[in-house]
């Protein structure tokens, strides 16, 4: 019987026969082939994005609450509580914003943009990055500077958006409620007071042209990216519920705070004097008027309502960024070696030298990959022909190993 019905077996949906497909896939009264599977998966997949679209997929009861977003975010993130509060609730409230029935005369909720000021490397782009993980619409990180780095040249202020439409399929419904993360906001900055050439190249120009995007209009975006194009035919997107993330190191802003809270305890007097200033963190007391020192214009400002910062961080801080987070990249090590049947164990004391060697060398938490990636080199060359089951990492070899390496090369890392 075998032979016979083998040759009979066919495909139920598209007829064909085995002999002439990849291969049947057996269910209970019939068989589907490859072909046919696989376009069944592509019709699911078109049927999803449908029903997924417009706002009305979202259900508030089932999105999660800011303290659970925030819980995942602490997964990954090493402190910087304050921005996580407010990205947490940012995305909530853009949730809402989204379900608002737009006929009712009712309150209408506007939506805050967020701005995030932290030294580099202190975790903005990861906080993006982790965030993106749980939204329930199309998310997307660009970077300011394409727009001004050369000038002229650089990119037009729509192709901002081309990288959202992409993530939505250019489904433009879906990329009209997404989110976008602008990084490096910074570098849009009027350079200081100093009227220069260069300009409105570099600074108020694109300002005025993102402006245009914060506020909510309809802009002009190229599909493919980069500047306009005569032959490219342009999609228009309306900005109005896009919610907008800027971040951005501001270098140097900390001069700027401390010389406004300094001007401050002179103007009001004894008073205000009690509260102690820690100097060791100005980031914490940002406000906007210190932006607008930095060179950014008013209408930007006003456009990112929600200011919030990140700390910069200390040995404690790097020391947990190590081991700490989900993927820390210690488990990343672990796990490594995992997959070659190794057992790596690190002595405690490496920890605390990778770290040093990170404040050391002013690498920040950037640099605690490379250092640990210098450590972990010739072992993990090796490893993997030994026959061995547990590899003990100790303080000693990590030393040896270190003192091997030209550091200045991490630094220009
Ligand atoms: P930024 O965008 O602020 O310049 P990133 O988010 O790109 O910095 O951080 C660089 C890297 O440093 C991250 O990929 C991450 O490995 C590590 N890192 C920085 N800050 C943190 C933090 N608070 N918690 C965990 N890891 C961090």
């Amino acid at each position: 019987m075998g032979e016979n019905s083998k040759n009979k077996r066919r495909c139920s949906f598209c007829g064909r026969p085995e002999s002439e497909v990849g291969f049947l896939i057996t269910g209970l009264n019939g068989y589907i082939c490859d072909s046919c599977s696989q376009q069944a998966y592509e019709i699911v997949q078109e049927a999803m994005k449908g029903s997924a679209s417009g706002a009305n997929s979202l259900d508030l009861k089932e999105l999660p609450k800011p303290v659970e977003i925030k819980e995942f975010l602490d997964q990954y993130v090493i402190g910087q509580d304050a921005a996580k509060r407010y990205l947490s609730v940012a995305v909530y409230n853009h949730y809402k914003r989204l379900l608002q029935k737009s006929d009712s005369n009712e309150v209408e909720i506007e939506k805050s943009n967020i701005i995030m000021v932290g030294s580099t490397g202190t975790g903005k782009t990861l906080l993006a990055r982790t965030i993106a993980k749980l939204l329930k619409v199309p998310f997307t990180i660009v970077d300011a500077t394409v727009l001004t780095e050369a000038g002229y040249v650089g990119e037009d202020i729509e192709s901002l958006l081309t990288r959202l439409l992409q993530v939505a399929d250019y489904n433009v419904a879906e990329a009209e409620r997404g989110i976008v993360f602008i990084d490096e906001i910074d570098k849009i900055a009027r350079k200081g007071d100093n009227p220069s050439i260069t300009r409105d190249v570099s600074g108020e120009g694109v300002q005025q042209g993102l402006l245009k995007l914060l506020e909510g209009s309809i802009v002009n975006v190229p599909p493919q990216g980069g500047r306009k194009h005569p032959d490219q035919k342009m999609i228009p997107v309306n900005t109005k519920n896009i919610l907008f993330i800027c971040g951005g190191a501001f270098d140097g802003i900390e001069r700027k705070i401390a010389q406004r809270l300094n001007t401050n305890v002179v103007g009001y007097g004894a008073a205000k004097e009690t509260v102690k200033i820690d100097r060791s963190n100005m980031m914490q007391y940002i406000a906007p008027q210190d932006l607008k020192s930095f060179g950014l214009i008013p209408e930007i400002i006003g456009r990112l309502p929600i200011l919030t910062y990140l700390n910069p961080l200390d040995r404690n801080a790097l020391r947990n960024i190590l081991t700490e987070p989900k993927n820390s990249i210690i488990k990343q090590y672990i796990k490594l070696f995992e997959m070659d049947g190794v057992k790596l164990v690190f002595q405690p004391e490496v920890y605390d030298f990778v770290v040093d060697k990170a404040i050391e060398y002013k690498l920040g938490a950037r640099g605690l990959r490379s250092i640990v990636e210098t450590i972990m080199m010739d072992v993990m060359f090796d490893i993997p022909s030994m026959k061995i089951k547990e590899y003990e990492l100790t303080l000693d070899y990590a030393r040896q190993q270190m003192e091997k390496t030209n550091l200045s090369r991490l630094q220009n890392a």
